[in-house]
């Protein structure tokens, strides 16, 4: 029998969307076992501080049907990426790939990842048509400007990200998940 794939999806997730949560679902047919990064990146002055960030996971994973402990686990890190993984025991980097603005940048770290140690194999997964052009930047400008996020982000996300910029929140939204 093989040894259990174990892969680590890393991102800053401030804040989690339905575009995350996309690539999360395919991720676990990837691996055998999924461990989402949540950088701390304060070089990026996250709107989230970091536990809420890994709350806002948690609470969407444990609504995955995968979901549980077992498959799919939430960890805060803030050292190097590829000392994370392999302190995870993972031999597998999961990121999204959006637009071709993306790639650039994705191809450089998988790059410089793969100098690191050539042992950990970076493996690009792309969201389906809908959600693939969310992004947690625009997400936090529509909402500053009073725009409707509900069908970017699951309704927990919605709710805190007008609560964290102090926006009203709409009581009876209709927001899909
Ligand atoms: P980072 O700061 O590491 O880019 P993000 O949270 O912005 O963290 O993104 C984490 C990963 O998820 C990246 O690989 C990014 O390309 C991917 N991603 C984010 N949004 C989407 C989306 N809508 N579709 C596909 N991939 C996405």
């Amino acid at each position: 029998m093989r040894e259990p794939r174990v892969g680590v999806y890393p991102g800053t997730f401030d804040p989690l969307t339905n575009g995350h949560l996309d690539i999360i679902e395919r991720a676990t047919h990837v691996v055998d076992r999924l461990i989402i990064g949540v950088a701390a990146n304060p070089g990026k002055d996250p709107l989230f501080p970091l536990d809420e960030r890994v709350e806002m996971l948690k609470e969407q994973i444990a609504l995955m049907s995968r979901g549980n402990g077992r498959y799919v686990e939430v960890r805060a890190f803030d050292n190097l990426l590829m000392n994370f993984v392999t302190g995870c025991g993972a031999t597998i980097i999961l990121r999204g790939l959006r637009a071709v603005s993306d790639f650039e940048y994705e191809f450089q770290m998988a790059a410089m990842n793969a100098r690191l140690n050539d042992d950990i194999e970076t493996v690009f997964l792309m969201a389906s048509e809908r959600q693939q052009f969310i992004a947690s930047r625009f997400v936090k400008e529509i909402a500053r400007l009073g725009g409707d996020i509900s069908s970017f982000v699951p309704r927990q996300v919605h709710d805190r990200t007008l609560q964290r910029l102090g926006l009203r929140v709409p009581k009876l939204a209709t927001v899909g998940t």
